[in-house]
């Protein structure tokens, strides 16, 4: 299937260690995203939402520096409890300044410096993220209204330059 924006490229049912869920490859001539949900989505509520950008350190390497794996992991748990979820997932490592990025800011980190006054120091931008495939993956999905799991304002004002409602999801 595909909308004039972004492109379905392939899917296929996966089970993980929290349910059975539906996979899909999107692409928008520029990038790629890969989406996780639940195999049921009722657009007549409001979806459940998580945008989560890869990160090698925490998924694989188990870092304590940040909590993408532990939040991932929990919103995965959610959906597949509650079910009308989906999680998309960017690839986006260190802020979308890269792994050299990201990597070269360890040293400056373990000096005492933030993660913005590091990559700010290495000429990179404090958070270089771009969501706008995001909206394009919602409307090919008919998705009308979502319940954003994310602190990060600047993704929710980002997002809410769409036709898409969005609001935060408080609590569980
Ligand atoms: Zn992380």
């Amino acid at each position: 299937m595909t909308s004039p924006l972004v492109f379905q490229m392939a899917e296929g049912n996966l089970q993980t260690e929290f349910g059975k869920f539906k996979v899909t490859i999107y692409n928008d001539g520029q990038v790629e995203a890969t989406v996780l949900q639940t195999l049921e989505l009722n657009n007549t509520r409001p979806v459940h939402l998580r945008i989560q950008s890869t990160c090698i350190t925490g998924h694989y390497f188990n870092s304590t520096e940040c909590s993408c794996k532990e939040d991932s992991d929990s919103f995965q748990n959610y959906i597949s409890v509650n079910g009308n979820g989906l999680l998309i997932l960017l690839n986006q490592e260190g802020r979308a300044n890269g792994n050299v990025a990201h990597i070269s800011s360890q040293k400056l980190k373990e000096d005492g410096a933030t993660q913005d006054e590091a990559y700010l120091r290495l000429g990179f931008p404090k958070d270089s993220r771009d969501y706008s495939i995001v909206t394009k993956i919602l409307a090919n999905l008919g998705v009308k209204q979502c319940l954003l799991h994310s602190k990060n304002e600047r993704k929710l004002s980002t997002l809410r330059k769409s036709d898409i409602s969005f609001s935060t999801f408080k609590g569980k």
